[in-house]
């Protein structure tokens, strides 16, 4: 069941008379085909695996987010053709003032559709429209001989490796689901108008959000202008309207979801969470696709030598469950600082935020920011990187955890 190398379904998502039963093994299922899906997907191009990804929609039809992420995650995973735009400053807007910073990195804004393409060039999985309903109950055959099996709208699937990548409701889970607004979710909302500005822009301001910040990310020629409150239960639509309007554009085309904000197990059940549906959303900033791509080359990773027979499952399951529990503490840590900002008066915070605008101060917090998840860590950031890669997974991980202890380490000595 192996699809051309390179092949893109151009069909729009199936309905009525096409949605013809799909059921069967395969080796692996993904279910989701936004971020963490398709990374996961094109770490294993090359292995022989009968790989199969489903989706309710077709690949990149439906964009997520404000699609914004550091330059370089691009450039390693050789996505630079989906890129619009670059900015190698944030300007921070406070009700007392604007500061602007200049960055130790870029970061771009792409094209979602265009980068979805460009992952799914690289994968030799099939790709099939599916409304993922659940685990099929075990009476159901839904844990026979270790395959796990997944109801869909078309038909049961089932495989030894699944992989829920569906965002944040975790749909693959038993029994932890999150019911918003009670559950740590923050929530997010943005517009599309047409325009242009050099300016990659944030507002730390009550007057658009108690908790949380508001957002301009220009795209070449459109401006995505949206507001994330980390409680969930702050309605954004009325400020995203403020704030668009504020910056004299009409909002249309509104884009929302939830995003999770605690991070979650990675493995459960026998199946395998990334992206969202593990809570790899970055707490403070919400920046959740670098995190989804970076997991789900962790997780492609360990899947590949499950097929290709260097481990079991059990040991690809114990091997990225410590990858992504190593990274807990990181989380946790920002979680925090979510929760502190809100509580500063704002009298104060402007003068703190102008002083972390002292450039070393700024180069060395973006750095540690951009090593929660490093573009390194794509390696070559050839499809199945790990094969590729002179240093091979093993290295690449150890190398991405010694970095990571040197800098728990590191946040250990200034805390005492
Ligand atoms: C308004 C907004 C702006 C954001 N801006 C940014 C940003 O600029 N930069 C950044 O890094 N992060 C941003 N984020 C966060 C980011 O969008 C997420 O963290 C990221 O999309 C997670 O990727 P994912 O692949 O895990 O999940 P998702 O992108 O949510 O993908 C889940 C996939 O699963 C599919 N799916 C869901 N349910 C089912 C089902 N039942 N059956 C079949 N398929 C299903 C969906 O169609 C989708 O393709 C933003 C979030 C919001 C809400």
């Amino acid at each position: 069941m192996m699809a051309e190398s390179g092949s893109m379904p151009v069909r729009a998502t199936k309905r009525g008379d096409e949605r013809t039963p799909l059921d069967g093994e395969r080796d692996v299922l993904v279910c989701g085909a936004s971020f963490a899906g398709l990374a996961v997907a094109r770490e294993l191009a090359g292995s022989g695996a009968d790989v199969l990804v489903v989706d309710r929609y077709e690949i990149g039809e439906r964009q997520t987010s404000a699609c914004g992420i550091p330059t370089e995650w691009l450039r390693r995973l050789g996505l630079m053709d989906a890129e619009r735009q670059r900015f190698d400053t944030l300007t921070m807007h406070l009700p007392h003032g604007t500061a602007r910073y200049r960055l130790p990195w870029t970061f771009s804004t792409f094209d979602y559709r265009q980068l979805c393409q460009l992952l799914w060039r690289d994968c030799d999985a099939s790709f099939e429209t599916a409304k993922v309903h659940g685990r099929a109950p075990a009476a159901a055959g839904g844990a026979a001989d270790g395959r796990i099996a997944v109801e869909t709208d078309r038909g049961t699937i089932s495989a030894p490796l699944v992989v829920d990548a569906l965002g944040w409701r975790r749909m693959l889970a038993s029994g932890d689901g999150y019911q918003p607004p009670e559950a740590p979710l923050s929530r997010g909302l943005e517009v599309h108008p047409a325009g242009e500005s050099e300016d990659l822009e944030i507002w730390i301001d009550r007057r658009y959000v108690p908790a949380g910040y508001g957002w301009s990310f220009p795209a070449r020629d459109e401006l995505r202008i949206g507001i994330g409150s980390f409680d969930p239960r702050f309605h954004v639509k009325d400020t995203t309207v403020l704030l668009t309007e504020d910056l004299g554009k009409e909002p249309n085309e509104y884009q929302g979801n939830w995003i999770p904000h605690r991070i979650r197990r990675g493995t459960e059940g026998g199946v395998f969470f990334v992206g969202d549906s593990a809570g790899h959303c970055l707490p403070l900033s919400a920046e959740g696709i670098r995190t989804a791509l970076y997991f789900g080359i962790a997780l492609g990773r360990e899947l590949r030598g499950a097929v290709e027979g260097r481990q079991t499952r059990e040991e690809a399951a114990a091997a990225y469950a410590g990858f992504h529990d190593s990274h807990e503490w990181k989380f946790r840590w920002m979680l925090r600082v979510q929760k502190l900002v809100p509580r500063v008066p704002p009298r104060v915070l402007w003068p703190l935020i102008r002083l972390m605008g002292a450039k070393r101060f700024v180069d060395w917090s973006f750095r540690h920011y951009l090593r929660i998840a490093p573009p390194e860590y794509a390696g070559t950031g050839l499809p199945g990187g790990s094969a590729h890669d002179q240093d091979g997974p093993g290295q690449q991980q150890d190398d991405a955890e010694d970095a990571l202890g040197r800098e728990r380490d590191l946040v250990q000595a200034e805390q005492a």
